[in-house]
């Protein structure tokens, strides 16, 4: 691919897509507002580069031509002329948002798809103020960025159809598996239905149905195991559309549907009690127990990528 691509915001989810992009030989800028975190960003994409060629996913001798292809700076203003595609990455707030895609919006070349990675704010909102709506689209990666397939492309009310099919056209060719949204709703369609997986299982927390790590062991060793091979509608379809009326029918009313955060989240919260950030959350984390989650998950999707 020979598109110059612009990631703004080098975080967590802003470097993979910067290494998903070089990785394809696109010449990448990332931005963001520091030095110290670019110069982070790079290490943690050399040090991702370096696994990958561990595990015979990728070259070795294509790990400095990549890094090579990624080029950083702190002035978004001088590097937005002349690029193709840019990707907004930084953090999740709509203010800072529009801030960005309205200088994207005046500094970009006319023709320049401007994408956000947001996980769940409205395209239509980021894009107000721009004088360029229809350019402003929806990408969203899922964590991490490198090893997850999917990505959804989202339009805003006024983006082009041209613009959804030349974003889902790039990401294809980057290797990702895009699908196409067809309304711009908060948290798009992955992380409605995640959430309301995650409302749920909070729920069980509190109502003391069952401890933090009963809930997980019902979704790792159970349900969990179909979802890479059967979404929820083709496993509706399995065990019959009548059967899932009937237990629709008799357990919806059972369940949370409850419109703001659970008490017992915004206890955890405001009692500092944030998960891997804090070392405790639902349950306590040891750093090796941190260690092993982590390299897990990662072991557990090279292990997929290998696969197929
Ligand atoms: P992060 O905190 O790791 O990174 C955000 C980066 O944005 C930071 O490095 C910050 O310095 C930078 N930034 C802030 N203001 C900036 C500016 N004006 N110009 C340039 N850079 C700026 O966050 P993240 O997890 O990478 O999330 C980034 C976006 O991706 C968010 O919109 C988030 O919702 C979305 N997202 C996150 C995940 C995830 O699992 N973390 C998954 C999918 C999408």
């Amino acid at each position: 691919m020979e598109q110059r691509v612009l990631v703004v915001g080098a975080g967590l989810m802003g470097r993979g897509i910067a290494q998903v992009f070089a990785s394809r030989g696109c010449a990448v800028t990332l931005t963001d507002v520091g030095d110290q975190v670019l110069a982070r960003g790079l290490e943690e994409i050399r040090r991702s580069l370096t696994r990958l060629a561990d595990e015979g996913l990728g070259e070795r001798a294509e790990i400095e031509p990549t890094l090579g292809r990624i080029r950083v700076t702190t002035d978004l203003d001088a590097a937005a002329p002349g690029i193709d595609l840019a990707v907004e990455a930084v953090t999740e707030n709509l203010e800072l948002k529009r801030r960005v895609f309205r200088r994207l919006d005046a500094r970009c070349p006319p023709g320049a798809i401007l994408a956000t990675n947001t996980s769940v704010i409205s395209i239509t909102e980021i894009a107000e103020g721009c004088r360029r709506p229809e350019r402003v689209v929806g990408a969203h990666f899922w964590n991490p960025a490198v090893l997850v397939p999917l990505v959804e492309v989202v339009p805003g009310e006024r983006t082009s159809a041209a613009v959804v099919e030349a974003t889902v056209a790039l990401l294809a060719a980057a290797g990702k598996h895009p699908v196409r949204i067809r309304k711009d709703v908060p948290g798009f369609v992955g992380n409605r239905l995640q959430h309301a997986l995650w409302r749920e299982a909070i729920s069980i927390v509190e109502q003391g149905i069952a401890t933090p790590e009963v809930v997980d062991e019902v979704v790792k060793h159970g349900f969990g195991l179909r979802l890479p091979v059967l979404g929820p509608l083709e496993n509706a379809e399995l065990v019959g559309l009548d059967l899932t009326l009937a237990i629709h029918d008799y357990l919806l009313k059972h369940l949370d549907a409850s419109p703001s955060p659970s008490p017992l989240l915004s206890e955890k919260v405001a009692a500092g009690e944030l998960g891997f950030k804090t070392g405790r959350g639902f349950r306590d984390w040891s750093p090796q127990e941190m260690d092993r989650v982590r390299t897990g998950l990662e072991t557990h999707l090279l292990r997929l990528r290998k696969g197929g």
